[in-house]
């Protein structure tokens, strides 16, 4: 039988960051002693005041279908954060949770855009976010920047990618992958731009707001009374309460967006999990200082990995503010041969460390831009120290 899959499946990518951590697993099942630095996952523990959340919901007797767009419960402690954290005020009708912040991206996508709307995306971006883009027919507008502006979007650069299609306009900060914040008072130069163009529905993934190590605070589009009623402020417990695997994230946008989205889940999920909804009250509803020691953990293996990496000739780094990774510049190995092996590009050379280093990082590629690759330090010192040795001695050094 030919092949019968959708255009629109046979065209989508794989998600290089899972790709490339499936492919890390396979090669440790086949006997070779791997380093994952690829996938943005905590190494940590759920913690255990929020573990026990979920075992009082089981036995409870939670384990019906929840409403669409998530428990009443678990949207007045999303209110109470948007307040606490981010000075945003929310109503009930404003908030959808979602399996995860992918999903609440990709409703957003599907709900906002018709074939042929642009989307700004400052390279780097999250690998997802042209994917999720495309699927909905949208067109990804890719926005360069590099190592010297600590790879954040100018106002200028902003105002220059503007067409008459532009719909969205998509980051994160912290950013995954390059660990940059912007800080409010860059968000205000980029806002000032947008109050020109008011048909552009500004999308804050703020997944990592709680993983900054002190530099620059953090801060949200949505907080600026000019741009409320145009921002979607994405968020979930993935990241700094090591959830990866409950599958929580959330919005806080405009209602008659939120109310599309719940359409939308409607259709296709009927809302997420009861018993990790009942768990992220908690870990919402909590002081963050009781996760703070992961972040200052987070903290320790950042100086260490950038002090490895630095002395590596030919790793160039910034020094990201938030998130677990680093996004060096590699783009003095491009042309050489190593081991026989000849390097043209970031995929080339994430390939090269795995295959000879037995470490695996991520392609700069996957995230729009092509010089760097993105190595996790999600991981323990150990496994840090170890896979930045093998790294060192693979490039002959
Ligand atoms: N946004 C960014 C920037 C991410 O790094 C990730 C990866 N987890 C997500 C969204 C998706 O998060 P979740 O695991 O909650 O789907
Ligand atoms: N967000 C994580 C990463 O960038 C997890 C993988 C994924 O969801 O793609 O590695």
């Amino acid at each position: 039988m030919s092949n019968q899959l959708s255009e629109r499946i046979n065209n989508l990518v794989p998600s290089a960051t899972l790709a490339m951590a499936a492919k890390a697993r396979e090669l440790r099942a086949s006997g070779k002693d791997i380093i994952g630095l690829s996938l943005g996952e905590p190494d940590f523990n759920t913690p255990d005041y929020i573990k026990e959340a979920a075992i009082q919901a089981v036995n409870d007797g939670y384990n019906s279908y929840t409403p669409v767009d998530g428990y009443v419960e678990l949207k007045d402690a999303i209110i109470t954060k948007f307040k606490r954290d981010n000075d945003i005020s929310y109503d009930h009708s404003q908030i959808v949770v979602s399996t995860g912040a992918k999903q609440a991206l990709y409703n957003l996508a599907q709900a906002c855009l018709n074939k042929g709307d642009e989307v700004i995306l400052p390279c780097p971006y999250w690998v997802s976010y042209s994917d999720i883009v495309k699927l909905a027919d949208g067109v990804p507008v890719e926005v360069a920047t590099s190592i010297d502006t600590d790879f954040k979007m100018t106002p200028e650069q902003l105002e220059a990618a503007i067409t008459p299609k532009t719909k969205m306009l998509w980051y994160s900060s912290p950013c995954n992958p390059s660990g940059s914040i912007y800080s409010k008072e860059e968000l205000r130069r980029l806002a000032d731009v947008l109050q020109k163009y008011p048909q552009i529905v500004v999308v804050s993934d703020e997944i990592y707001e709680h993983i900054n190590y002190g530099v620059t605070a953090h801060a949200s589009m949505g907080a600026f009374e000019d741009m409320y009623e145009r921002t979607v402020t994405v968020n979930g417990v993935a990241k700094a309460f090591a959830m990866t695997g409950w599958r929580i994230g959330y919005i806080g946008a405009p209602a008659y967006i939120a109310r599309a989205c719940n359409k939308l889940q409607g259709q296709v999920t009927s809302g997420a999990n009861c018993i990790a909804q009942r768990a992220v009250i908690t870990a919402l509803l909590e002081s963050p200082s009781r996760i703070q020691y992961m972040v200052d953990e987070f903290k320790n293996r950042r100086k260490l990995i950038l002090g490895l990496l630095n002395d590596i000739d030919g790793f160039k780094c910034n020094e990201p503010e938030g998130a677990f990774y680093v996004y060096p510049d590699v783009t003095a190995f491009f042309g050489k041969t190593l081991n026989g092996k000849t390097i043209n590009n970031a995929s080339d050379f994430a390939m090269y460390l795995l295959e000879e280093a037995n470490v695996a990082t991520v392609t700069g590629d996957a995230f729009g831009n092509g010089n760097s690759i993105r190595i996790s330090y999600a991981a323990s010192e150990e496994d840090i120290r170890e896979a930045i040795s093998r790294i060192a001695e693979a490039v002959g050094q």
